[in-house]
């Protein structure tokens, strides 16, 4: 297949790493000990929760083997007891051709098309397919480039002659080529390399044995010696796409186009099996691997009957990655339904589903993930303000006590300190509410309100 020329897993990671949630952005890794998967008490910015840690850990082994696809695990746990934090982890230990997709589930019933064409792109974004590429690159020093200029009708005709230290080769060149070697203004005594089949030439440096064309060399020319022997090599490159990458190239009413716009509509499922087809052709020849990864969904509970038993039955399909999901609803009614059910999931799935519950925080660790975070902002706590912050964050959560870090320095900041003093965080906490100070606002004043 073709170079599919567009953004890799990898760099698609590399991509949404930059906009990834900045309240974790002081989360590096899931902190354990490789060798006995036993989380360390504070490592690469995680706190704590050990527990799950170690069950995450644990998935996270199984996703590298390849031994989990098809699985789904659910995070369950009050807010703020670092699901996504751990998720995010989760991520960042992930190889870097590993897919993870993270999808809130409400999203799901705003975009533009049906729920379950959502999550099946979500789903087929989390599938990864590591292509392996065979061409045939020819590889010598440039002994003397000759170009017909006489040959009319725009097309240019030419011969490459190349050597290795112990053979001499002609080329005939085809007008790509040409065009290839006068952009990289090739020259005699210059060692490249030609991938036969893309006709792509890369320059690989300068020949130690000839000195006349010097003069014409850059700055960063290289020297390097004149390859030996044979002067055709087979090269091996590999790549990671994921599916719903194929099936946006592959589907003739979006273009490829449409995966930077992210306006990709609804995909037809004839494209998709054709495609799923396709990659199982290339599994059987050795061509294609194929990478599950991680599609976390957050706030499972928002999703609705419909999109469970779609999950259900594409968990059973033979490409499915590993779905990670976390909810911090108790017992509640699955959405479409009037039943109520433990974090709002249908029973049946529930079956499936392993389950790592999250724990609230004790003082010291909150104390110590607020310190993380401030050090993460570069901000300076007095140890008085960051007492005062720990307490808020015991009775209000994590969330609102991290927030408070950041409004808190900006009033400290007005009065030209560099460090946050209690007065700071108590001005802070009076200007914003928590939830609970917010909802006793509205009840007082509820009547003022447009309805
Ligand atoms: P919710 O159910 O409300 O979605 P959650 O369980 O997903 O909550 P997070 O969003 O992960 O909670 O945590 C809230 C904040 O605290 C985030 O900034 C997160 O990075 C941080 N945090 C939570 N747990 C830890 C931890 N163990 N170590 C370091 N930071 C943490």
């Amino acid at each position: 297949m073709a170079n599919l020329g567009i953004t890799t897993v990898g760099e698609a990671k590399e991509i949404r790493g930059m906009n990834l949630i900045a309240a974790h952005s002081h989360i590096r890794g899931l902190g354990i000990d490789t060798e006995t998967l036993e989380p360390r008490a504070t490592s690469q910015g995680l706190v704590g929760q050990a527990r799950a840690r170690k069950a995450a850990a644990i998935i996270l082994k199984m996703v590298q083997e390849g031994k989990i696809a098809g699985r789904a695990v659910l995070m369950a746990g009050p807010p703020s007891t670092g699901k996504t934090a751990i998720a995010m982890a989760m991520a960042q230990s992930l190889g870097p051709d590993v897919p993870f997709t993270m999808l809130s589930s409400s999203e799901i019933f705003s975009l533009d098309m049906s729920k379950t064409e959502a999550l099946t792109q979500a789903f087929r974004q989390s599938i990864g397919v590591r292509i392996k590429e065979e061409s045939e690159v020819i590889e010598g020093e440039v002994v003397e480039i000759q170009i017909d200029r006489s040959v009319t009708g725009g097309h240019k005709q030419g011969k490459l002659t190349m050597k290795t230290t112990d053979m001499e080769t002609m080329y005939d060149l085809g007008t790509k080529m040409i065009d290839g070697l006068t952009k990289e203004k090739v020259m005699a005594g210059d060692i490249i390399s030609i991938d036969k089949s893309s006709g792509k030439i890369t320059k690989l440096g300068r020949s130690f044995t000839r000195s006349r064309d010097y003069d014409a060399m850059g700055p960063d020319t290289k020297f390097i010696q004149c390859p030996e022997g044979e002067i055709q090599t087979r090269k091996e490159s590999i790549h990671t796409v994921s599916l719903h990458e194929i099936d946006v190239i592959n589907s003739r009413t979006q273009g490829f186009l449409a995966l930077f716009s992210g306006d990709t509509g609804e995909i037809r499922s004839e494209v998709r099996d054709q495609i799923n087809i396709k990659v199982g052709e290339w599994k059987e020849e050795g061509k294609a691997e194929i990478v599950p990864g991680v599609l976390f969904i957050d706030e499972v509970h928002m999703l609705d009957i419909e999109c469970f038993s779609y999950i259900n039955r594409a968990l059973e399909s033979e490409l499915s990655p590993i779905v990670i999901m976390a909810s911090n609803r108790g017992n509640t009614r699955i959405r479409g339904t009037n039943y109520k059910s433990p974090h709002g999931l249908p029973l049946d799935f529930l079956d499936r589903v392993v389950i790592m519950p999250t724990y609230p925080y004790g003082p010291e660790e909150i104390k110590e993930i607020l310190a993380i975070r401030a050090q993460e902002e570069e901000i300076t706590l007095s140890p008085d303000a960051l007492a005062l912050l720990t307490k808020i964050g015991q009775e209000t959560g994590l969330r609102y006590s991290s927030h408070l870090i950041t409004t808190a320095s900006l009033i400290s900041a007005k009065r030209k300190s560099s460090v946050v003093e209690v007065g700071d965080v108590q001005r802070s906490y009076k200007l914003f509410f928590d939830q609970e100070r917010s909802s006793q606002y509205l009840q007082e004043y509820e009547k003022k309100f447009i309805s």
